[in-house]
């Protein structure tokens, strides 16, 4: 589904993407991991098209995206901070996308449900985003990012600062609802247990590069570098 080919971006003469291959197959669920600065973010606004490439190309479904501006890419992308729009209420965040895509009233209202639904928020539709609580408002930025029906769906950090119990929590339910809808899934985070948990296929990212991709248990078992077995956690 999504390619992207020596995908190079520069700011000054500092290479924060540096030749960047990697592919993503449909239904696959890729976590992107690294230490901070290693460029993760800068991926995904890559491909969401926030943030232009040097060098290199982004196909998505065969079709090089070098022209297709942010709202044509069909990709769904949910911000490392996650801003719900304070002045709506839920509804409104979950509906934003799907009012962007020319859905009817009455259609909103019910794929708004639906979606509540999922995230494990039914009937909240009326409450301002400001009384829920944070593990609740990163499930209305999920259902927002959901709604449109993304062919990709982009997450930085999507359980950013919640607390450990309710990450474990979330994980599990993001990973089944995923499987569920058959989305295809490119997440960052810096927690390993938690791509370890919900990826297909695990990135590692160091200093603009991909240091290994692989699944869960090859990275884990093989290491490719000495980089990627200490940034694991295996140094001892
Ligand atoms: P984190 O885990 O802290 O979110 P990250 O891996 O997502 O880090 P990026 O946000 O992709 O890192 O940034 C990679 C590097 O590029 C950082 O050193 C950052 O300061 C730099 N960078 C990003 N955007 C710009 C910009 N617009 N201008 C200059 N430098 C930038
Ligand atoms: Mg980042």
């Amino acid at each position: 589904l999504l390619h992207l080919e020596g995908v190079t971006v520069r700011f000054g003469d500092r290479a924060v993407l540096d030749r960047v291959d990697l592919a993503v197959e449909e239904h696959e669920i890729v976590c992107v991991l690294g230490p901070s600065g290693s460029g993760k973010s800068t991926l995904l606004r890559v491909v969401a098209g926030l943030q232009s490439a040097g060098e290199g190309r982004v196909l998505l479904g065969g079709t090089d995206q070098t022209r297709v501006p942010v709202h044509r890419r069909g990709v769904g992308l949910m911000f490392q901070d996650h801003q719900l729009f304070p002045q709506h209420d839920v509804a409104g965040n979950v509906a934003f996308g799907l009012r962007m895509h020319g859905a009817a009233a009455a259609e909103r209202t019910r794929r708004t449900g639906e979606l509540l639904d999922l995230v494990g928020l039914p009937g909240a539709e009326r409450r301002p985003v400001a009384s829920l609580s944070g593990g609740e408002q990163q499930r209305v930025a999920l259902a927002r990012a959901l709604a449109p029906e993304p062919r990709l769906l982009m997450l930085d950090e999507p359980l950013g600062q919640l607390d450990r119990g309710l990450r474990e929590r979330l994980v599990v339910e993001l990973r089944g609802l995923f499987g569920r809808l058959g989305t295809t899934v490119l997440a960052v985070t810096h927690d390993q247990g938690e791509a370890f948990a919900l990826a297909d296929r695990v990135v590692v990212m160091r200093d603009g590069r991909i240091a290994q991709a692989g699944t869960p248990l090859e990275v884990w078992q093989r290491p490719a570098s000495e980089f990627v077995a200490r940034f694991l956690g295996f140094d001892n």
